[in-house]
Parts: C-alpha cells; sequence; structure tokens
C-alpha cells in the first residue's frame, strides 16, 4: 500500500486524446498521463489507450466519466493550495 502513485507524463500530441483508460479493468482514467509500473486497480502493465472525453461518454461507466471530468479539473489546476481562496482575499487587508 504506497500512498503516492507514480506517473509517465504524457506530453500533447496533435489529433491524439488526452485520457487514458486501463483496458483490462476499464475502472481506471487519467489526464495526459498513465501510471507506473503497472495499473493501480488491475496491476495490468501497458493496459492504458487514449481515449477522448466523448468517446468515454460513449461506452463508459458512470464512474469512469466521472473520474475522467475530475482528472481533467484536477490537471487544469495549477497548484492546489490547502487554504480557500477567500481566506487569503481575507489576510490581503
Ligand atoms: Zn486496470
Amino acid at each position: 500500500m504506497s500512498a503516492s502513485q507514480s506517473f509517465w507524463s504524457v506530453p500533447e500530441r496533435d489529433g491524439e486524446p488526452s485520457f487514458w483508460v486501463c483496458m483490462s479493468c476499464l475502472g481506471e482514467v487519467f489526464y495526459r498521463k498513465v501510471p507506473m509500473p503497472d495499473c493501480p486497480a488491475c496491476h495490468g502493465v501497458s493496459t492504458y489507450e487514449a481515449f477522448s472525453l466523448e468517446a468515454i461518454r460513449d461506452w463508459g461507466t458512470d464512474e469512469l466519466i466521472a473520474r475522467a471530468a475530475s482528472a481533467e479539473q484536477r490537471a487544469a489546476t495549477p497548484s492546489p493550495e490547502p487554504s480557500s481562496p477567500a481566506s487569503s482575499l481575507e489576510s490581503a487587508d
């Protein structure tokens, strides 16, 4: 049970979808990265294939779709801060 998961980051390429889904368990999806050395859920190696969010919405389970959406949201946040934005506004006075 390791607390931290390592990833290969996958650079964006022309025409290549940004979401990587484990084709073995279909339960893990990551945004522009793949877990290493294997899938954290089923421990499959090289089981990840790239899909667009549209494609995942087409055939994925509700859980997989939700995971994909939240993975994209987390990736869009540059540096997650433990403190809320509201508290920094208050202390700026
Ligand atoms: Zn898997």
